[in-house]
């Protein structure tokens, strides 16, 4: 009997610019072989006056939708027709999803980021230091938030920047937020819970930069969590394990976000080993 053939595979993708070097293609696409999917992520490359035209198009092909990057994540706001809670709360969205005929804006920058936690730490009722005020920062200070943790104290070298998070996570969710300007060898009170370097330090090429900080702060029982994914094992990483503390590397929120992503598009919960054995392959240090 000859079957019936589909040559029509699900379409979802990425708008940023510049797109070249983002590895999340990769990822995914190998998420979907590993699952069987006949789906398909396509990397584009897309200035901002070309945003709008963009999602239009995704809307005429009947994407299941797309992640969006730099610099689209506050702009693409207004071609989309809803926000989850999150994104609307850090006015930032990462990742549409197609809802029936609609497109709603949801964040998973942070919600990767409290993924990777999971089995390690819970959040909740816990004391957190967040260093850098970045839209990663932002995303992880929210998530963090609304998961419960008690007191989140933000360590910025900008004040301003810093200030904008306290007053997001203060005006929306039940934590408690505080600011601190970066002083030279910043130093973690003995009782926080949970240590995250959301900052750029560390990332390709500057590897060897390191966090102004007394690496003797960090104790025992602390969560160290750093954001850079490339490359996954930064020093700040290897400081903190040296000291004895739980370590959390950048990998695990970008897996996690293609976890999370998939999820939302699909309706599957893939395996994240498939992605994250694809990460470590590209992000292989000679
Ligand atoms: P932004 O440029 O928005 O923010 C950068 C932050 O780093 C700011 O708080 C900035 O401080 C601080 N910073 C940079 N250099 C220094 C320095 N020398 N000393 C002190 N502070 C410094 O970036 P994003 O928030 O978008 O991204 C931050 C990092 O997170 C990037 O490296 C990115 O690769 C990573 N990331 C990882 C993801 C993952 O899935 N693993 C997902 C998203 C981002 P100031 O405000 O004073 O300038």
């Amino acid at each position: 009997m000859p079957k019936e053939l589909n040559f029509l595979s699900q379409l979802t993708g990425s708008f940023s610019q510049s797109a070249a070097g983002n590895p999340t293609v990769a990822m995914i696409e190998a998420a979907y072989r590993h699952h069987g999917l006949d789906w398909r992520y396509i990397n584009c490359e897309v200035t901002p006056e070309k945003l709008g035209d963009a999602v239009r198009g995704a809307r005429a092909m009947d994407w299941a939708g797309f992640n969006c990057s730099l610099p689209h994540k506050v702009t693409v706001i207004e071609h989309l027709d809803g926000l989850g809670e999150s994104a609307a709360i850090m006015r930032a969205v990462n990742c549409a999803v197609r809802r029936g005929d609609r497109y709603i804006g949801e964040n998973t920058d942070g919600k990767g980021f409290l993924l990777s936690l999971a089995g390690i730490v819970d959040p909740r009722g816990k004391r957190v230091v967040l260093f850098g005020a970045g839209g990663a920062a932002r995303a992880i200070g929210v998530e963090l938030a609304l998961a419960g943790a008690r007191a989140i104290l933000v360590v910025n070298r900008t004040a301003e920047r810093g200030m904008e998070i306290v007053r997001v996570i203060n005006d929306n969710t039940p934590a408690k937020a505080e600011l601190t300007t970066w002083q030279r060898e910043y130093k973690v009170h003995p009782e926080t819970d949970i240590v995250i370097n959301a900052t750029s330090i560390g990332l390709y090429p500057r590897v060897h930069d390191r966090l102004d900080l007394d690496i003797e702060s960090l104790k025992p029982g602390m969560v160290v969590a750093d954001v850079i994914p490339n490359p996954p094992r930064t020093h700040f990483v290897k400081d903190a394990e040296a000291r004895g503390c739980t370590t959390v590397d950048g990998l695990g929120m970008l897996v996690n976000q293609g976890v999370i992503g998939i999820k939302y598009w699909t309706d599957v919960d893939v395996d994240p080993s498939a992605m994250r054995q694809k990460l470590e392959e590209i992000y292989r240090e000679e």
